[in-house]
């Protein structure tokens, strides 16, 4: 595991926190420009009534609770799609953002792991292809994420 490159804000400074709506949120500050992280990035001050607490990783971590079949006899047709798919990671945000957080293996394993491709549909987009009990690629979900701060973008026009 990469080193984190950000801690919690040392300042006393609170924000709303996400779960519970309490001014008690300690945002996540980023080490080399002193940025904060995204807005649900940090830890709540009360930990015996929220325990909201939520990094980069463990975000990736919940994100990833997915069941995966792997396919035993997937149809051709569909595999190639997944195969094509997990190329041209220079520009997808999201591996981009898991680069800067994992080491490349730790992203190798996942990519693997979890089907990430990249999605020709926007610049930048992900794909995360679904398996069904049947072991047939049942569809890819294409989502846009920001590639510092590894949160979901809307698309350029707005609409997600
Ligand atoms: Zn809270």
């Amino acid at each position: 595991m990469k080193q984190y490159k950000y801690n919690l804000d040392k300042s006393t400074k609170k924000f709303v926190c996400p779960k519970c709506n309490k001014k008690t949120f300690v945002k996540l500050v980023e080490f080399k420009t002193g940025n904060y992280l995204s807005d649900e990035f940090g830890r709540c001050d009360r930990e015996t009534n929220c325990r909201y607490h939520s990094t980069p990783k463990s975000e990736f971590k919940n994100f990833y609770e997915v069941k995966y079949i792997a396919p035993a006899e997937p149809s051709l047709h569909d595999y190639n799609l997944v195969i094509q798919s997990g190329r041209n990671y220079k520009q997808n945000n999201f591996i981009q953002f898991l680069n800067s957080v994992f080491t490349i293996d730790e992203v190798k394993n996942a990519v693997s792991k979890y089907l990430i491709g990249t999605s020709k549909h926007w610049n930048g987009a992900t794909i995360f292809w679904q398996i069904d009990e049947n072991e047939k690629v049942r569809h890819g979900k294409v989502m846009l994420f920001n590639f510092e701060t590894g949160k979901r973008q809307k698309r350029a026009n707005g609409k997600a």
